[in-house]
């Protein structure tokens, strides 16, 4: 465990990936969010009374450490903010609470965190299942305090706060599920900054869909800054300042011009069609998360959507939505961005994508290779039959795509249609409106799809290529593990020769082929993947026009040259080396 800092009043700077662009300063937001691993021991009768005294000594303990943080908190950002610290006190004076755990030690002779841990859970599990607003808050409270309980009796003195984002902040924690991504408000959020993670992680996905800047991978910034601290976050260069100074904070100002006329040119190019120098036309669409993100999708006037993310509307822990509300929730997306084509894929659950407080949702040892997306929903079929009632139900209000995820069989194709094919049955019989000719799609992101397109392509009218996923599959390198970040290698010659592969038995099996992973937004590789023949890109909003106006700037003949130089290539220094190359010779002074 790293040595915790002391309090660092000057700056210092970190380095870390960028992941979502965009320069932010604002006072910090320590999320600590990890479940604790709290062990399990037996504790013998006669050390009872000890055990119930220890627990008494780290309420006191964690009841001084609220008021501190109570005071502090009033004191820079005044009463009104400080007041959720009461509600805070309030869980530690619970007596029900209290009486559960010593009642629950007496019975079960074990030690007391974890008796705590327990009945703690039991409540949060309990109350998140209610349907009252206030009750809900409460389980915030009673997540954010005994979390701070358990680091107490655990003898962990990491400064835990954890309470609703009251006033714009930066967020910064050692990790970011994208569930916890969800939970926060965002118009609150001014970026984030973890300790894990990488560019493909889903919170950071997610981050950029929010046009949040983000700096991850950081290794251990969180035990380096405290509660009052304020931070300088830079995404483009994936820099972080601690306490920056005026000096750094007028040169940021600069550099936020520079990336102000960017915008404005790259913006101004939306306006052009989405086609190559020599007028070749390519399809740029947009990746969402959800409704919110529709207006992006306008304004940088995207071709329609190749990837709507439906895992968010699982993920805000309100329960599974029912087919009414994710029906409303696609119609109105369908609906707003008609005659433009929605491409929905079905859940992908599982992976960094992971539901709290669900029985039948274990935690994995490597829930990546585990029980993700089409697996789970083949397993659960009547809430993929309710998901895909209420996209089918969408596409009578404009055009709707079905992509599946994580396919690894031409099996699962099968079985994905027949309960597509059920779906489609009862509506037809409900006498219930929809598109009969709905294309489905099949995600390309195992390594093992790859090599069975050709019949994966007899059950999918298109292929999306999820280079995220593929990429970390291919290489056997974890997409959010910061610790192996430099191994992910979209460069790597291995992931080059897939999309070479993809490509051909798409073009054989004539199956129309986008990617939807991030290589498609990264004005690195996005000229690539055109030169190798793909003419559409699924691309986050925020990253849009500048691939938009990186393309244009090439005729195709370059891109072809471009694609083919890099497939003769086997280092990947090199293929990097020849990419960052075409990137500045196009983008001239506007490159990066
Ligand atoms: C991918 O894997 O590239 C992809 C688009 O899916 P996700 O990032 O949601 O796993
Ligand atoms: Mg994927």
């Amino acid at each position: 465990m790293p040595v915790r800092f002391h309090r660092q009043k000057k700056e210092a700077c970190f380095r870390g990936i960028a992941a979502s662009p965009g320069v932010s300063f604002g006072p910090v937001f320590i999320f600590l969010q990890k479940e604790l691993e709290v062990p399990i021991y037996q504790i013998d009768k006669t050390r009872h009374d000890e055990e119930i005294q220890r627990f008494q000594s780290a309420l006191i303990k964690t009841r001084e450490q609220i008021a501190q943080v109570r005071a502090k908190v009033a004191n820079k950002l005044g009463e009104n903010e400080a007041k959720i610290f009461d509600s805070h006190l309030l869980v530690l004076e619970d007596q029900a609470l209290i009486q559960e755990t010593i009642d629950y030690h007496n019975e079960h002779s074990c030690n007391i965190d974890y008796c705590f841990h327990i009945v703690a859970k039991r409540y949060i599990s309990e109350f998140s299942h209610i349907n009252d607003e206030y009750i809900r808050e409460r389980v915030t409270d009673i997540r954010d305090v005994s979390r701070r309980l358990l680091h107490n009796l655990l003898g962990q003195d990491k400064i835990a706060i954890g309470y609703r984002l009251t006033t714009p902040s930066i967020i910064l924690s050692e990790d970011l599920t994208p569930s916890d991504a969800a939970s926060f408000s965002k118009d609150r959020v001014l970026g984030i900054v973890t300790d894990s993670g990488s560019r493909t992680s889903h919170s950071v996905i997610m981050a950029r869909s929010l046009r949040v800047p983000a700096v991850v991978g950081l290794h251990d910034i969180s035990w380096k800054v405290e509660d009052g601290d304020q931070l300088l976050i830079d995404g483009y260069e994936g820099l972080v300042f601690l306490n920056p100074s005026q000096k750094t904070l007028q040169q940021y100002g600069k550099l936020e011009d520079k990336h102000e006329h960017r915008k404005k040119v790259f913006l101004k190019a939306c306006d052009v069609p989405t086609q190559t120098k020599d007028k070749k036309p390519i399809r740029l669409l947009a990746n969402i998360e959800g409704l919110d993100d529709v207006d992006n999708v306008l304004e940088c006037q995207a071709g329609g959507v190749g990837l709507l993310r439906t895992e968010s509307l699982y993920l805000r822990g309100e329960g599974f939505p029912s087919e009414e509300q994710q029906f409303e929730i696609y119609r109105t997306i369908v609906s707003k961005l008609t005659p433009r084509p929605v491409t929905i894929r079905t859940l992908d659950l599982g992976g960094d994508k992971r539901l709290k407080n669900y029985a039948f949702v274990a935690e994995e040892e490597n829930p990546f290779m585990g029980f993700r997306a089409i697996r789970f929903c083949l397993e659960h079929k009547e809430l993929f039959k309710e998901q895909l009632r209420a996209i089918l139900r969408s596409s009578a209000y404009g055009v709707v795509k079905i992509l599946y995820p994580m396919i690894s069989s031409e099996m699962e194709m099968i079985q994905a249609n027949q309960v597509l094919e059920e779906a489609r049955a009862e509506l037809r019989l409900q006498g219930i409106r929809f598109d009969e000719n709905i294309p489905i799609g099949c995600m390309i992101e195992i390594p093992g799809a790859v090599y069975i397109a050709d019949r994966l392509a007899k059950h999918a009218q298109f292929f999306s290529v999820g280079t995220n996923d593929l990429i970390q599959y291919l290489l056997a390198v974890d997409r959010i593990n910061d610790r192996i970040a430099h191994l992910y290698q979209p460069n790597h010659p291995a992931v080059l020769r897939a999309l070479v592969q993809i490509v051909e038995s798409a073009k054989k099996s004539k199956t129309p082929v986008s990617v939807c992973g991030e290589m498609a937004g990264d004005p690195l590789y996005a000229p690539f993947l055109v030169g190798l023949g793909i003419q559409e890109l699924s691309i986050n909003p925020v990253l849009l026009p500048e691939i938009k106006y990186l393309l244009a700037s090439a005729d195709l003949a370059q891109l072809k040259k471009l694609a083919k130089q890099a497939n003769k290539m086997v280092d990947p220094n090199e293929i990097l080396q020849l990419f960052r190359k075409f990137y500045a010779d196009h983008m001239g002074t506007l490159s990066l």
